[in-house]
């Protein structure tokens, strides 16, 4: 191996090709600007798909970072250390949990919320009690439990058979909950806001349902906070924003603002059922991670930093607004805080990655959340000079599709 020189082509001939990375190659970031391999400028509203809350290179995230790298990386589940302690503190001291269990990912997070949810109705009322109840179109994470729950039948297909005592049923369908769940389910789990599954936010009496429904039946309430939490619906969990608890909340993504790290969270009552050796991770709670955790919390926890988000959501709902005066390509806007999905018009069907990559073309990053939604989830700390000009990048962007493909049909009425 002498030649070590790497380009976008490098990625089809070394990888596994599960993902279509774009053209380009970023090489580093700062705040909500990232710069290619070829030193072009990209204004970020992905944010790593709603990872990196405080931006990229935060100067306190990379102090702590320095530091406790400095200082212990890993030692083993064989010990505890302070980082991950004071990180179950705060997080404890910001929602209704009294307990934490770490992880390195949003689906290991739900891996253990949902064993947690099978072992407390085992232990409470036997082994029949085992349905996990989910919604169509929703994600909970890649590993063959969680692929299985989520509610998107093309990501758990062809790998033989899918674990029993799964339903899925239509979001924000208060009737068939009611028809659904009984004495037979163990957990209901679900996103207060569909992020993969298009960005679609839970209505309140849905979430109440649930919770009514959950109680009458023994049942534990899941909320999978992954791509919610932390500051991104303006509330630090978005369940804080509706009037029902949940029993166990999985958080992952912003929690460590680009360091791999996962929580599920729950009560004392709940956490009881993990005993020693039921449950485990190697890496799961190391200390540079969680270190990194704890400052992520920390700053964005800031009643200043979340009714900034609200500030910037309302930003890009404008903006979104008036693009849409112009071209006429939204059939609607929707999310919370700076999880924004605009879905394409009947006409534009399926051409979200269109958008995507002419955005590139012209300068931003940007997410869909399936064929037809362009999704922003982007630092929550983004400067306004750089959502103002990312929104004259992509409405040149949209020029470029929307003109493009009025040429063609010109071209054709010729
Ligand atoms: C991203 C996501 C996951 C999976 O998280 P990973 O870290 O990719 O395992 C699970 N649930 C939701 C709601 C997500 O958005």
């Amino acid at each position: 191996m002498n030649d070590l020189t790497v380009t976008r082509q490098t990625f089809d001939e070394v990888m596994v090709p599960v993902f279509s990375p774009a053209a380009f190659v970023p090489d580093r970031g700062q705040g909500s600007r990232v710069w290619d391999t070829e030193g072009r400028d990209y204004i970020d509203f992905a944010g790593g798909i709603a990872v990196t809350a405080l931006g990229h290179a935060h100067p306190a995230l990379l102090d702590v970072l320095r530091e406790q790298g400095g200082k212990l990386w890993h030692i083993g589940n064989g010990y505890t250390n302070e980082p991950v302690l004071r990180l179950a503190k705060r997080l404890e001291a910001l929602t209704f949990a009294d307990r934490a269990f770490f992880a390195n990912s949003g689906a290991e997070a739900n891996e253990a919320a949902l064993k947690l949810a099978r072992r407390v109705a085992f232990d409470r009322f036997g082994a029949d009690k085992y349905e996990i109840v989910s919604f169509t179109q929703s994600f909970h994470g890649r590993t063959f439990f969680t692929v299985s729950v989520g509610g998107q039948p093309k990501y758990s297909e062809g790998f033989g058979p899918v674990p029993e005592g799964i339903r899925h049923l239509p979001y924000n369908d208060i009737e068939a909950a009611k028809a659904a769940i009984g004495a037979k389910t163990c957990a209901v789990i679900v996103e207060p806001v569909q992020g993969e599954g298009g960005v679609i936010p839970a209505d309140p009496a849905f979430l109440r349902t649930l919770r009514e429904l959950c109680d009458a039946h023994g049942a534990v309430l899941i909320f999978d906070e992954v791509q919610t939490g932390v500051g991104r619906t303006g509330h630090f969990y978005a369940y804080q924003g509706t009037d029902v608890t949940p029993d166990i909340l999985t958080t992952a993504k912003a929690l460590g603002n680009g360091f791999p790290i996962g929580a599920m969270l729950t009560t004392n009552e709940l956490a009881a059922h993990f005993k020693v050796g039921v449950h485990g991770t190697t890496y799961g709670g190391n200390p540079l991670g969680a270190a990194i955790a704890e400052k992520v919390v920390e700053l964005v926890s800031d009643p200043a930093v979340l009714a900034g988000v609200n500030a910037r959501g309302e930003a890009i709902r404008a903006k979104l607004a008036a693009l849409n005066e112009r071209f006429g390509i939204f059939r609607e806007v929707r999310g919370k805080g700076l999880l924004i999905g605009a879905e394409l018009t009947d006409a534009w069907r399926g051409r979200a990655k269109d958008f995507l990559t002419a955005a590139a073309k012209r300068g931003v990053m940007m997410l869909i959340a399936g064929p037809d939604v362009l999704r922003f989830a982007p630092s929550l700390i983004m400067p306004m000079d750089d959502l103002n000009e990312g929104f004259a990048r992509i409405e040149q962007a949209i020029e470029d599709v929307v003109g493009a493909e009025a040429s063609v049909a010109a071209d054709a009425a010729r």
